[in-house]
Order: C-alpha cells, then structure tokens, then sequence
C-alpha cells in the first residue's frame, strides 16, 4: 500500500505531484495536461453552471465545458436528476433496456428534417458506443464491409479519435504535442489511410482519380474543431458527398463535437446549406448525446447500420455500450436542448469571442476568431485558417502567456491553442462579464509573448 495515502490532495500542486507517480504524465487524456502552455494542471473538484472549482477552492469561469458535453452547463438539474433515479435502479446490465430505445428515438426525431425533408431521412438507426473513438473507429469498419474496399481518406488536422486508423496527422493532442501521428501503428496501416488538405478541391479530386475505387469512405468533422475551428468552405461538405458517391464510396460526417451543438440538429443551418449530415452515409455522435457520461453513436441507413452483428457481418460490442445511467443523462440533456438553448449559446459566444477580440485588437495583437456556429477559437494570425498548415502557421507563443492570464483571472480556457472553446446554456451575463474582465490583461500577456 506504499501509494496510498487515505487522504485527498488539496492543492494542484500535491496533486499533479501524486498523479505524475502513477499516472503517465499526470493524466488520463494528454489534452489535460499542461504540456504546451506550461505549469501544473488544476485539479477539478465541482461544477456548476458556468464555473468549475478546482481542489484549492478557487472557481473559474469555463470554457472548456467537458471537451463539448455540459451544453446546458456544469450539473444542469434536469440531467444530475435523471442521472440519480437511473443510479438507484441499477448501474447497467448488460441487457437491453427501455432507455436506449427512447435516446435513440430522441436522436433521430432531433435529426428529421421538417416539411418537404422527410424522405430524406438519412439517419435511420444509431448503435450506442461508449466514447466517440469506438463511433468512428466502427464506422470505418462498417465501411470497408458495405464497400469491400481498404482505404479511407481524412483530411489533415481534422480529429476523430485515437484508433489506429485516424491518428495520421490529426489534430487535437496530436496537434498540440506537434508530433506526426503515434508510435505503435504498423506501416501497414497507416498505408490504408490517405491524408489530403482540409477545403482543397483539387487534393480531393487527385485522391479519387488515383484511388477511386479503392476508396471506402471519406471521414470528415461535420466543421473542423480539433485545429482550432476551421468550418468547412460554403459547398465543400457537399462536394465530399457528391464525390464520394460518383465513386461509390461512402461519406461519414464525424458530429461527435459538432452534433446538437453547432451544426446537426444544432440549428446553425449547416445541414441545409450543405447537405450535412444528410447526404453522409454514416454520421458519429458522442458528446452531447451522453450528456456528460461516456455514450457515443453512430447512425445511418437501415441497410447499411443492418451490417453490423448480430444482423450482419461486421462485428461490433461493448459490455458498457448503451448504459442505463448514460442513456439516462443523455436524454435529459437533449431534451433540455431546445431551440432557446442554441439561441442563448450563439448570442454568449458572440459576447465572449467579440469582447475577447476588441481587447487583442486594443493590446496591438494580430488575432481572428474563427466561428462555426456558436463554436470558436482564437488564432493569432491574420486571417482565418483555411486548412492545418494555415492552422499552424500562427504566433502559437502567445497562447501560454495568454491562456495563464486567463486563468489567473478565473477563466479556464482549453489549454491547447488548436482547441475549440464551449459556451454553455448556463452563460449567463455574470459568467460572460467575468470572461471580459480577464480579457484585457490576457491581451497584454499576449502582446508581450
Ligand atoms: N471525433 C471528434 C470530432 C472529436 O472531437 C473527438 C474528441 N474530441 C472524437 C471523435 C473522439 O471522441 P472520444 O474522445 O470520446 O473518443
């Protein structure tokens, strides 16, 4: 028992300290820890609402927002209630149960179109998953079984997990860590992956002319948000699916970030300028979806979700997948996510990115803030980044300086410069006010990087 202290650490410090001895690096997910931007990550004890507390007491405004789930903020009533009375029935049981079926005709009735729409109906059915990782990771499989065809083609920069398939160049901690992709993946496969400029039409010309009919799906994020956020040109998710098709290959919409929050069911109006997720054969959930435990999905076509076992050929299982307590918060936070929600969430986000703008403008910083829907990051450079090598080409030294001030001033931002940052339902004019306050001398540890 030589680790076991019986006592919980009460500063970050203690803490990172504890968790560097048996944890590698101190964390369960590399996005957490303090790598790129310096110093010791704060350990989180609460949230409610707009704030999080961390171990030493003190509360932060934040923006980070679970990776993407608390939509409705920290410990949104509605959800923490529905949570409790599925715990008091039962943590899972590895059967079936009523509240998969109810989350999963919850999605899909979100995901209908209204008049006129209804045929096009693209997501029939959804397997529940546990983490967005298994969602992509199986819809990829699924895939090359429809097609028999070995290769998938992704876009640079873009984030859908970390199975072996989709770490070459992505984004999120492969990005912030600045490496390639990861050690451990065989050449082999790797080579089944064909990476291309996100928003390049010619690069996705080329890839089908040499590779056409090899090709068995093209992933793409529904708006890219794992290199900052990058949406997609006005028409380019369309071209994807149009190309795709004209080869017969297949489209998967990756909306694990996007989905319910900035574009699918997410009334930003992506779906219908770009025929997003609709025109997509096979479209990732997770997230929101969950509401903040690990649930994840992928949907599609009847005939093509009728692949998978035990209908079908291609296998997919998890002991944990559809678990009550899950599904549970899962659809207390997608009923809680009316149209008033994107309503406010756009109107807060707005507040924040402009406010947060006019005071770089003030300190003399090169900035733009890029915006998907109510989704946005920061860029210190020009002009808006159209793919990953714009991405990174950017002053990212003033994001350190940047990012502590805000925290020293009780703002808890991403702490990576190539993350996307969440507003909440639960951003109320105090939250936002608190943001601004921090702005100003952020922008001056900025300018001063
Ligand atoms: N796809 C996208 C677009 C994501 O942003 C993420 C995670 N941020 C994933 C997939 C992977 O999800 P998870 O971390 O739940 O495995």
């Amino acid at each position: 028992t030589r680790f076991v202290s019986g006592r919980t650490p009460t500063t970050n410090a203690e803490a990172f300290e504890r968790a560097l001895l048996v944890t590698p690096g101190g964390v369960n997910s590399p996005v957490r820890a303090f790598r790129s931007v310096g110093g010791t990550p704060v350990f989180l004890a609460s949230g409610r609402g707009p704030y999080v507390t961390d171990v030493e007491g003190t509360e932060y405004v934040d923006l980070v927002g679970q990776w993407g789930p608390a939509l409705l903020g920290h410990a949104h009533p509605s959800v923490i209630a529905a949570a409790h009375a599925a715990v008091d029935r039962g943590l899972g049981f590895g059967a079936a149960s009523t509240g998969e079926v109810e989350l999963a005709e919850l999605v899909l009735d979100r995901l209908t179109l209204g008049e006129g729409h209804a045929e096009r109906r693209a997501i029939e059915k959804l397997r529940l998953v546990s983490t967005g990782t298994e969602a992509t990771m199986t819809a990829i499989r699924l895939a090359r079984g429809a097609t028999g065809r070995p290769l998938l083609v992704k876009f640079a920069g873009h984030y859908h997990g970390h199975s072996d398939a989709l770490l070459s160049e992505a984004g999120s901690g492969i990005a912030t860590l600045g490496i390639p992709g990861s050690a451990g993946i065989t050449p082999e496969t790797a080579a089944q992956t064909v990476v291309i400029p996100y928003n390049d039409e010619a690069a996705l010309a080329a890839v089908f002319a040499a590779h056409g009919d090899r090709i068995a799906a093209v992933i793409t994020e529904a708006a890219a948000a794992n290199m900052g956020v990058v949406p997609p040109k006005p028409g380019f998710n369309r071209l994807l699916a149009d190309t795709a098709h004209a080869h017969g290959a297949l489209l998967i919409s990756d909306e694990v970030m996007t989905g319910f929050r900035s574009t699918a069911a997410g009334w930003w109006g992506l779906e219908e300028r770009e025929g997003m997720p609709y025109d997509a054969d096979l479209t990732t959930f997770g997230k929101i979806i969950g509401g903040g435990l690990p649930l994840a999905g992928l949907g599609g076509r009847a005939e093509l979700l009728d692949l998978l076992a035990p209908l079908g050929p291609v296998y997919q299982a998890g002991t944990l997948s559809g678990n009550p307590v899950a599904v549970a918060t899962g659809a207390a936070m997608l009923r809680g996510a009316g149209p008033e929600v994107y309503e406010h969430l756009r109107r807060a986000a707005r507040a924040i990115g402009d406010g947060l703008s006019a005071a770089l403008a003030a300190e003399g910083v090169e900035h733009i803030v890029a915006w998907a829907g109510s989704q946005f990051s920061i860029f210190f450079r020009a002009d808006a980044p159209q793919n990953y090598a714009e991405a990174q080409d950017q002053a990212t030294w003033r994001f350190g300086p940047y990012f502590h001030a805000m925290l020293e001033h009780g703002v808890s931002l991403p702490p990576s410069v190539y993350e996307a940052w969440f507003v909440s339902a639960a951003h109320d004019d105090a939250a936002i006010d608190r943001v601004l306050a921090a702005a100003r001398p952020a922008a001056r540890a900025a300018a001063a990087a």
